[in-house]
């Protein structure tokens, strides 16, 4: 199963300058999301290895730097530790096709809606596309999970509305993932 880290994972954090909720970028920003590692956990027990594929364009865009991208993602994997939940492998795509620092700002083919972080893990942890999973809050997560053959589930965070404009198809929706767990478990 593929899981998008914010806005499943870990809390959003609502930016006043741009009046939306975005990443954490601030290692003290960064908190789970209430029941999400109880979740993960019980996905867990149920059989599903959890893959983490996260867009992290922040570092290209020039709005903090790279050290600082990944000790916020290095955060948000020591909290999900302490809470028991094993990600068995973790896929970042840092680029941006418009960024600002030239190393990684160009058109790649992992950043989603693209699948290539799917694929790449999916080779890695030798998992079978069709049988799994990709969750995630935005029309991009869907879109990557269908572009691999996946199964999709979108998580309907409200902070996150303005990321979820295109109309995608997921095949099951829920509000958080607690409520995903469960529809998923049931399946
Ligand atoms: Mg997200
Ligand atoms: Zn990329």
């Amino acid at each position: 199963m593929f899981l998008d880290r914010d806005g499943v994972l870990n809390d959003l954090v609502h930016d006043p300058a741009v009046g939306t909720s975005e990443s954490p970028l601030r290692v003290s920003d960064v908190s789970l999301m209430a029941g999400a590692p109880a979740a993960a956990r019980a996905l867990e027990q149920a059989g599903f290895i959890l893959i983490g594929v996260s867009n992290q364009p922040a570092a290209a865009k020039g709005g903090v730097s790279l050290g600082q991208l990944l000790a916020v993602h290095l955060r948000v994997s020591e909290l999900l530790t302490r809470e028991r939940v094993d990600i068995a492998a973790w896929r970042l795509c840092l680029h941006h096709p418009r960024g600002v620092i030239p190393s990684l700002s160009r058109p790649c083919t992992c950043r989603k809606p693209a699948p290539g972080m799917l694929l790449d893990a999916a080779r890695t942890l030798d998992v079978e596309l069709p049988e799994s999973w990709m969750v995630g809050d935005t029309d991009a997560d869907i879109a990557a999970g269908r572009a691999a053959g996946c199964r999709t589930l979108l998580i309907e965070h409200e902070g996150s509305f303005h990321k979820r404009l295109r109309g995608c198809e997921p095949d099951l929706r829920a509000a958080d993932l607690a409520r995903g767990a469960s529809l998923l478990m049931g399946v």
